[in-house]
């Protein structure tokens, strides 16, 4: 059975009340239900809300022992390179895993625009990532420009294949793909479903062809509670990854109940 996934990236979003507020009310609805177990639900807070996140979500959270752990896996939005040493600010892969963390998010476009992330350097969190026992959700995607121009196949295969050089078919095959394009991040302007499709298919060959044949593929970019169930329906898109839509538990909610029913045995 194919893994699936729905991954929240809650960004530099939420203080600690909130955070809390968030996470509680999700894993409640999460965890009255069965999901099954090819379908991974993950949230990605900010770092200083991943300890107590993950703590809720192991159930040994407050003064009545311990509860049921959730089938809520905890993620982070980024982690360095390196295992420790002079790197002021940054958050290692064996730190996140000491706290709780189960998954990573790497490449984001945010971290690629903000902060000059490049695929090579991506491919090294990978593979810190991979070492320290974390799985990495690695974000592709063109621009509007890029898109634009017709150098969308272009781009999202040098990304695949730059990645690959780096870190290496196995890494990725032991990883998940986010296909986001930077133009439907927070903008309400999702790709299509053939646009996504296309993408996707793109992807999966491309992986394939460098024997990465297993990777997940998710579709991020302005998934809400209305258009999920119409990517889930896709067969080349294998789960979403969601920011402004995960921050409401309503609205992620319904995303997860979407994957749910698309993916019922
Ligand atoms: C994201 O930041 O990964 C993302 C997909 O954001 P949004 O869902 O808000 O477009």
């Amino acid at each position: 059975m194919k893994q699936r996934i729905v991954a929240g990236n809650w960004k530099m979003n939420t203080l600690m009340h909130e955070a809390s507020r968030l996470v509680e009310e999700v894993q409640q609805e999460v965890d009255a239900r069965v999901i099954p177990s090819h379908i991974d639900i993950v949230v990605c807070p900010p770092f200083p809300w991943i300890s107590d996140t993950a703590v809720r979500l192991s159930g040994n959270h407050g003064t009545h022992g311990s509860k049921k752990a959730s089938v809520i896996r905890c993620g982070a939005q980024d982690c360095h390179h390196e295992v420790f040493g002079a790197f002021t600010g940054d958050v290692s892969a064996p730190m996140l895993v000491d706290v709780g963390c189960r998954d990573v998010i790497v490449g984001h476009s945010e971290r690629r625009q903000f902060h000059g992330e490049t695929n090579e350097l991506i491919a090294r969190k990978i593979t810190a990532a991979l070492r320290a026992g974390l799985r990495p959700i690695v974000c592709i995607g063109e621009s509007s420009d890029e898109r634009a121009r017709g150098r969308t196949t272009e781009v999202v295969s040098e990304q695949i294949d730059e990645l690959i050089t780096y870190a290496g078919a196995e890494a990725l095959n032991a990883s998940v793909v986010a296909y986001e394009p930077l133009w439907a991040i927070g903008t309400g302007v999702a790709a299509t479903t053939g646009q996504a499709q296309e993408v996707h298919a793109l992807i999966r060959s491309r992986l394939t062809a460098h024997g990465a044949p297993d990777t997940p593929i998710l579709y991020g970019g302005s998934v809400n509670a209305t258009n999920a169930a119409d990517y889930f329906a896709c067969s080349e898109i294998d789960g979403a990854l969601v920011g402004g839509a995960a921050l409401s538990s309503t609205t992620f909610l319904a995303i997860i109940n979407a994957a749910c029913t698309a993916w019922s045995e």
